[in-house]
């Protein structure tokens, strides 16, 4: 294959890193495990570091199709476990949203020759502003940029499965889709699903609090006590597991808004800690402090 034999030699210290036999001793380093959800519908989750988001993976008699691509710190790594479980290249690249921890891989992948596919924001904003990253945007090229957009929804008819991707109005960013394999019963849900954990909700790319729990309720809808849902970020997920991040964001925002109506000022609110129920959702990126003040500003913002 080429692109092994052209591999950089930037990249060779992260291949021999992901071998079990020396990773135990080194820094701690990502690889993918891969989970089959249905016949030839597998997720692939970035372990033992921040592995990006979480990819989603269709394979079968008519072509491939990935959700999402993690970043390039991981795209060997990535491709590496895509080959293990499918040698056919990459047809369908569909990007959930902006973020450079869901599409970070576009460019290695368009290179391959698989056609990108995304919301027509994600677009716009990746030639407006860049990539969105935590350290600031980053330019995109031409090779970033998804060459199929669509406004609503868009319908995939390949290996015996139904996917419907359709667009969700201003929750995580301004231009999410989510994945339904309607024949399977998975959803990708992208960022508009934290399993376990606080979400981020980006409004300063469009995102907005009720655009997200409005999202949200659509899946759970969409979804029965069978169904597997990938979320964007966290471990596979079930119907109750939606359900509970629904009801805990509500309960959030009640209990913000209930002290906003009192008329507290932001750090009183943080002092009155309203989330202390649901403290073991705060992680390193969205502590309790900052879902608060993302709250805040999205009550206020309305
Ligand atoms: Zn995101």
């Amino acid at each position: 294959m080429l692109s092994r034999t052209l591999v950089s030699l930037a990249a060779i210290p992260l291949i021999l890193l992901a071998l079990p036999s020396m990773a135990q001793d080194a820094a701690p380093q990502v690889t993918f495990k891969t989970t089959e959800l249905a016949p030839g519908l597998h997720m692939l989750e970035g372990v033992g570091g921040f592995g990006g988001g979480n990819v989603g993976l269709l394979i079968g008699e008519d072509g491939v199709v990935l959700v999402d691509d993690s970043f390039p710190p991981h795209t060997e790594q990535l491709l590496a476990a895509i080959a293990e479980v499918v040698s056919e290249p990459i047809d369908f690249v569909i990007n959930t949203h902006v973020h450079g921890d869901h599409l970070g891989g576009n460019s290695a992948l368009s290179a391959q020759g698989s056609t990108l596919v995304a919301h027509d924001n994600v677009r716009s904003r990746l030639v407006k502003e860049g990539m969105p990253t935590p350290d600031g945007p980053q330019p995109a090229g031409k090779e970033m940029l998804p060459v199929l957009t669509f406004d609503d929804a868009v319908t995939f008819h390949l290996n015996g499965q139904e996917s419907y991707v359709f667009h969700v109005e201003h929750a995580h960013t301004d231009g999410d889709a989510v994945i339904h394999f309607r024949t399977a019963n998975v959803i990708h849900a992208g960022d508009v699903f934290f399993n376990g954990v606080f979400p981020f909700i980006d409004m300063d790319n469009g995102g907005s609090l009720d655009g997200y729990i409005a999202a949200q309720k659509r899946i759970l809808e969409m979804a029965d006590d069978e169904s597997k849902i990938i979320p964007g970020h966290g471990p596979l997920a079930t119907s109750a597991d939606l359900k509970a991040s629904i009801d805990m964001l509500e309960s959030a925002k009640k209990a913000v808004g209930g002290l906003l109506a009192e008329g507290k000022s932001l750090d009183q609110i943080l002092e009155a800690k309203p989330l202390a129920d649901f403290e073991s959702q705060s992680w390193q990126f969205i502590t309790t402090e900052r879902m608060i003040r993302q709250l805040h500003r999205g009550l206020t913002s309305q």
